[in-house]
């Protein structure tokens, strides 16, 4: 194992075995009788029988997305969501009330609260205002604190890039600075939750570039956004494969359902990802749509340039936009708790009737 994922990683996690089990230990033979499964599925509601346990890693799944990403199979954990990998995450490299992760505010919910959840202290490294009004990375304020010895350890530097809530890149140029200033002291997350909806020419598009560049990036993806696949629970974390053998010492042992498995495999045919990109067209049609719609509104003071599908929009009253529209029956969310982000709702983008009923519900 490279050394500086041995010396990240949480320490007792050198001696801890992973269970394995009956499905990792043994492989072929032709009458399974090593697991405590049934004969048969009862009632099945389907053709499809459900009585075996998953897969720990579907290698069908694993290369199917390492083919979509440009990666081997070697560095890709399939887990539930990329919620999922956010927790492995901490839960691998984070001594709970010892080291830290540090976030950049407005940024993902979530990298906080699974720190929360699990210990880990979280250091806030707000983004800042760039020349051309973007949030950008505060980089030299973050290399900074990452390398600060009196302070608690920073093990993981999560980014956001697209960004949600903003719905913009972070800069490359900084991200690039930020790798190579911290090196192997912390492992920087690229949550690429919405990459599908950049241009395919943006550098970070190519995250198996950057991943060969630099072994201490993990970079996040997910079925739930583009791949329009939220309810099966199915996301990705991508790195160097001492990362991910870490990873998998704290994944549970059948993490994807097998409906999961089958669906998402099928979701990444390569027919499965042509209408997929179709339907991306379809996305960046309605939110230039709903965009130009909602310059013409006075109480619209900002919108945020994106290149996902939602906007951030910064309104005169947020609070009671929002309750307008929902009791119209139409759902969008208040961003104003997010720091740096007051008087701000965010926008999700939906079929053509879903925007053309909510321009109904907005005021004038
Ligand atoms: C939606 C979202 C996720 C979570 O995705 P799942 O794969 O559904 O868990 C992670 N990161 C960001 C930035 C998201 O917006």
């Amino acid at each position: 194992m490279s050394a500086f994922v041995e010396r990240l990683q949480r320490q007792h996690l050198a001696t801890v075995k992973p269970y394995v089990s009956a499905r990792r230990s043994a492989s072929g033979g032709t009458v399974w009788l090593n697991a405590n499964e049934a004969p048969t599925t009862p009632a099945a509601s389907t053709q499809e029988q459900w009585f075996r346990y998953p897969d720990f890693q579907n290698t069908a799944l694993n290369q199917a997305y390492a083919d979509y990403a440009g990666v081997t199979r070697e560095q890709i954990l399939s887990c539930r969501g990329s919620d999922e990998a956010i927790e492995l995450l901490i839960r691998s490299f984070c001594e709970p009330g010892q080291d830290a992760v540090m976030i950049t505010t407005p940024t993902y919910g979530m990298y906080a609260i699974s720190a929360a959840t699990h210990g880990a202290q979280v250091v806030d490294c707000p983004l800042q205002a760039a020349e051309d009004g973007s949030l950008q990375l505060a980089t030299e304020a973050m290399i900074t604190r990452c390398l600060d010895r009196t302070q608690a350890k920073i093990k993981l530097i999560f980014i956001c890039s697209p960004s949600n809530p903003l719905g913009n890149m972070v800069k490359t140029r900084a991200l690039e600075r930020l790798l190579d200033a911290v090196g192997n002291e912390a492992l920087v997350i690229l949550d690429q939750a919405y990459i599908e909806f950049v241009d395919s020419n943006h550098p970070q598009f190519d995250s198996a570039a950057l991943l060969a560049r630099y072994p201490q990036l993990v970079v996040l993806r997910t079925l739930s956004k583009a791949f329009g696949r939220a309810g099966l629970r199915c996301g990705f974390a991508i790195a160097a494969p001492e990362i991910i053998a870490v990873l998998s010492k704290v994944i549970a042992p059948y993490p994807l359902p097998s409906p999961t498995i089958s669906e998402a495999t099928h979701g990444l045919s390569c027919e499965a990802i042509m209408v997929m990109q179709q339907q991306l067209q379809r996305i960046a049609e309605q939110r230039e749509r709903l965009i130009a719609a909602l310059q013409q509104r006075a109480w619209v003071k900002k919108i945020w340039p994106s290149t996902t599908n939602f906007v951030l929009v910064n309104v005169a009253d947020a609070q009671s936009l929002v309750q307008r529209c929902q009791q119209q029956g139409v759902l969008i969310r208040d961003q104003s708790s997010q720091p740096g982000l007051p008087q701000c709702i965010r926008i999700s983008i939906g079929s053509a009737d879903d925007i053309t009923r909510l321009l109904e519900v907005l005021p004038a």
